[in-house]
């Protein structure tokens, strides 16, 4: 879209404050995602949780022109303002407007609970040489997500393909005025947001809103309460239903679980084979919607075919894992077009490595022309790279467009054999490439290869669970998160680069060594000290860490310290208060002194705290609400003694979940983080972050009567399939789970630890599963799996996590 300040401020009734006349082509609502400010337009969103309005100053320094927020600020600094009374609204209201100057656009709308992103990069694969399509990046849906989406179109497309997502009631009443699609899919109803609606029906009525006005509507006719709604409103449409079951027009009509058949689908009555790779009922569902709105669109057998054949399972998710010589690899060698690209982009600035390099390939899974490749090559300047890398022959045609150092290369094999990839150091590398150049390959050289075991951590589920955390928590209270440990086993600074990343207010580790480590990955969010050990309150101050005082002794030997480093000002320090743990801190009988301490020594406390021994118990709130109540008593008194006001703090993960009223300004999270909570409604909706996995080494068949392991603790009752494992005890598996304690999972089913783990290694006994040498071993990969493995262990996560050897590697993964 290309709008000029005054035609945004007509087309959404706003006022215009500045110059009428610049031109805007894109809108930004997150200010760190911005590179480029030509024709870029900043919009800052109110939403429960944050005000966009505290970033439009950085958006500014970006150099922004344009500024579209909901109040006038008293500084415009140069900037040219759209002030609108709801800046969601004002994008809807321009989408729509967007949307109306494309008549001729064929447009599909896709909603449902799950599979929205993988049917709409299906039909994207399937139909993307037969059309100009126009898409949602990732999965915008929302109600910001879809009129960003919208404003994409030019033009040259002529079908549109957007998801089109809820979460809330009354939502899609909203999104349907601003895009209601000719073609409607449903593709099904599942629990997410179940609980914002009174009811599964409740849910459905708002979700097939979308379709008030389509002509076509594609729905998985599988769930009856579907098929009963839609049938019933909308009889006046072209209906098409599609799913596992013989009820609808488009099914499955063989036994497509036995492996050793062929599956067959009907679409109204016609037979066809379909070449799918993975049967299961989600993917078989989705491949008969993309197979019914091929047919819809006229498409003949013979291609649709061809292009079920070559359907991508949709990796989503960018890997990021530690290189060589100390480089950061980021792997999204998984698709390649335009969006995908940008999105890359936009995740290596989370990164805060000096230097970065580029591994780009020529767009195999697009058309092309020189166009399109000064638009890369745009988008890739604005990167500031040291230094970039072409692969192709289609790409090494534009070398001359890059800016950075290029080097280009023919094909994956060539760079391979090239010593200059193994001159980067101290970098953040990007793979990103089209599938057929398998520069996954790349990945393996530049890696640091320990072995195969990994602790694969996703990211995105610990900010989903902090998400779900803070909607207990009134939108004002800070959130500290707790990363002692290495983060609860996960990691360094790698978690706690992603919560800062993530505006989190406070981050704590337990020793001075831990948060040093963290300043030094460049890590800028206070830091809390729980142990300031004598011997590192220099390091302390060095690093501008924060000490956690629980004793007048520590509170006199920091000051001395301050004082020999000569510091001069209010050092900032934390204050732990005894109020039943029994553990560390002050008790109320020495408030009053304390107080008279903090106001004649160079400190400023940032904060009061303490620590409940039982927010997890039920049956002990009792003995948490005393412990609350010493608290605010102790507390109020220390505050009322000090010139200012620090902050109070008390709750830790299950105490949010059990206590969120007794918040004060702000709470203390950690395993919530990883996705365990104390209750109920809380923990139905936390995602698992963390698994545990490696591969097979070896399979060989032991005979009857024949042992395994150190002592022979397992003898083969009958010939048996048995797998070496590379995890032991040194690993952090303990030997405790030896001899049928503990299991692991292959391809699908559970196989038991046979004999004594060793230190490096433990042996399964595969049964009946099919398996082969170097398939992944899953120890554990679920919530309920790691509660398993922890319940086996006869302990707590807590302790499974942080008993992993630092000799696992961690893997991030980004969705
Ligand atoms: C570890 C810790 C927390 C976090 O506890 P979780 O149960 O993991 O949420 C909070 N406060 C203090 C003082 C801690 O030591």
């Amino acid at each position: 879209m290309t709008y000029t300040t005054r035609q945004l401020a007509e087309i959404t009734q706003s006022e215009l404050i500045g110059n009428p006349n610049l031109p805007v082509k894109n809108i930004a609502f997150d200010s760190r995602n911005i590179f480029s400010s030509k024709e870029m337009a900043f919009i800052a969103i109110r939403t429960q949780k944050n005000s966009g309005e505290k970033y439009i100053k950085s958006a500014i320094e970006k150099g922004v022109e344009v500024v579209i927020c909901q109040k006038k600020p008293e500084e415009t600094l140069g900037a040219t303002y759209i002030i609108t009374e709801n800046s969601i609204a004002f994008l809807q209201k321009l989408a729509r407007y967007h949307l109306s100057q494309f008549g001729g656009l064929k447009t599909i709308g896709i909603t449902g609970s799950n599979g929205k992103t993988m049917v709409k990069e299906w039909l994207y694969q399937c139909l993307n040489d037969e059309f100009n399509i126009v898409k949602s990046p990732k999965s915008f849906n929302s109600q910001i997500g879809l009129p960003i989406s919208l404003l994409q179109i030019d033009d040259r497309h002529n079908l549109g393909i957007f998801e089109v997502g809820i979460s809330q009631p009354e939502e899609m009443k909203v999104l349907e005025e601003v895009f209601s699609p000719k073609i409607g899919i449903l593709t099904n109803i599942g629990t997410a947001h179940l609980i914002n609606f009174r009811d599964e029906n409740h849910l459905i009525d708002e979700k097939i809103a979308l379709f008030k006005n389509s002509e076509i509507i594609l729905f998985n006719g599988d769930n009856e309460r579907v098929l009963a709604k839609i049938k019933a409103l909308y009889s006046d449409k072209k209906l098409i239903s599609y799913g596992l079951k013989s009820t609808n027009d488009v099914k499955i009509i063989s036994d497509w679980k036995n492996r050793n058949k062929e599956v067959k689908m009907s679409y109204f009555g016609e037979h066809i084979n379909l070449p799918v790779h993975q049967r299961d009922e989600a993917t078989l569902s989705n491949v008969l919607c993309v197979v019914a709105l091929m047919k819809e669109l006229g498409i003949e057998n013979s291609k649709i075919l061809k292009k079920v054949e070559g359907l991508k399972s949709v990796e989503m998710r960018l890997e990021s894992v530690e290189g060589l010589r100390n480089n950061l690899i980021i792997n999204d060698s998984y698709n390649l077009d335009l969006d995908s690209l940008n999105i890359a982009y936009q995740f290596i600035n989370e990164y805060n490595k000096a230097h970065k390099v580029l591994i780009l390939t020529s767009f195999a899974e697009t058309k092309n022309d020189d166009k399109f490749y000064e638009q890369v090559a745009r988008l890739t300047n604005e990167q500031k790279f040291d230094k970039i890398f072409l692969i192709g022959k289609e790409i090494s045609n534009y070398k001359h467009l890059f800016s950075a150092e290029t080097l280009s290369f023919d094909s994956t094999e060539q760079i391979v054999s090239n010593q200059q990839l193994h001159t980067i150091e101290n970098s953040l590398i990007l793979l990103k490439g089209a599938r057929k150049f398998r520069i996954d390959k790349l990945k393996l050289s530049l890696e640091l290869q320990k072995h195969d075991t990994v602790l694969e951590i996703n990211l995105n589920s610990i900010l989903h669970n902090i998400n779900v955390h803070k909607a207990v928590l009134k939108p004002e209270t800070k959130m500290m998160a707790m990363v002692k440990a290495f983060s609860y086993g996960l990691g360094g600074y790698e978690i706690a680069e992603f919560l800062q990343h993530h505006h989190i207010d406070y981050l704590t580790v337990a020793y001075a060594d831990e948060g040093a480590d963290l300043r030094k990955h460049g890590i800028s969010t206070p830091i809390m000290v729980m142990n300031p050990e004598q011997h590192s309150h220099n390091a302390i101050i060095e690093y501008n860490l924060e000490p956690e005082i629980y004793s007048f002794r520590v509170l006199d030997m920091f000051c001395e310290q301050l004082k020999i480093k000569g510091y001069n000002g209010k050092y900032p320090i934390h204050i732990k208060l005894e109020t039943g743990m029994h553990r560390l801190g002050f008790k109320g009988d020495e408030i009053d002194y304390l107080i008279e301490r903090l106001n004649s020594l160079p400190v400023k406390v940032q904060s009061v705290f303490t620590h409940l021994a039982t927010a997890d118990m039920p049956e002990e709130r009792d003995y948490a609400l005393e412990q609350i109540k010493i608290f605010d008593e102790n507390s109020s008194k220390l505050v009322r003694g000090l010139a200012y006001k620090p902050l109070r703090h008390i709750l830790n993960s299950p105490g949010i979940a059990n206590f969120s009223e007794y918040q004060f300004d702000m709470v203390r999270i950690g395993i919530g983080m990883i996705g365990f909570s104390a209750n109920e409604e809380i923990q139905k909706q936390l995602q698992n972050a963390v698994s545990f996995k490696t591969v097979i080494s070896q399979i060989s068949i032991v005979r009857k009567g024949e042992t395994i392991g150190y002592s022979r603790k397992f003898m083969a009752e009958e010939d048996c399939y048995i797998a070496t494992i590379p995890v032991g005890y040194a690993d952090g598996l303990p030997r405790l789970l030896g001899n049928g304690v503990g299991r692991v999972k292959i391809n699908g089913s559970y196989a038991p630890i046979v004999g004594n783990v060793c230190m490096d290694m433990m042996m399964v006994n595969l049964g009946n599963i099919p398996a082969k040498e170097g398939d992944v071993v899953s120890i554990f990969d679920s919530l309920e799996e790691l509660l398993y493995f922890s319940e086996k262990c006869q302990t707590i996560p807590y302790e499974v996590l942080t008993s992993i050897s630092r000799r696992v590697k961690r893997v991030y993964v980004k969705n």
